[in-house]
């Protein structure tokens, strides 16, 4: 079963996705929405945020293939129009403290722009 919750109105990006925050938005879908990293660390560094308020991919299932298949689909688009598509990119979902996570709130980084090294830090 999904752990999806409502929005918590105590998390940042619920409130991006909910307006009463600022962000700077690139794409949206339904369940999705694209903004720029308020920090970028390479020179495209896009956020896509699930709309719904999933604490990390931990808490993903079966259900939300759908919304994931759209996810990859939405940065694949956001690629081809930052024009990185054809060097190549890195899509990056964090997990947990050790895994870098510092905003509980599902969220993939698409990044590119430069050469990408492995493994991260
Ligand atoms: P993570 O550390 O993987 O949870 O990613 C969180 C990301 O959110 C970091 O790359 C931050 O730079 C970014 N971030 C934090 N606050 C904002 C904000 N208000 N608008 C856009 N990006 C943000
Ligand atoms: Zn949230």
């Amino acid at each position: 079963m999904s752990n999806r919750r409502p929005r918590d109105p105590n998390c940042l990006f619920c409130r991006i996705v909910a307006g009463e925050l600022p962000s700077t938005k690139v794409a949206e879908t339904d369940d999705l929405l694209a903004i720029r990293d308020i920090a970028p660390r390479a020179p495209t560094h896009v956020l896509i945020l699930a709309r719904d308020h999933i604490p990390s991919a931990a808490d993903l299932d079966a259900a939300d293939g759908p919304m994931l298949g759209r996810t990859f689909e939405l940065a694949a688009s956001i690629a081809r129009d930052e024009g990185i598509a054809e060097a190549g990119y890195r899509i990056v979902t964090n997990v947990g403290e050790w895994g870098g996570q510092t905003v509980p709130h599902l969220h993939f980084h698409l990044m590119g722009g430069r050469s990408m090294s492995w493994p991260p830090g």
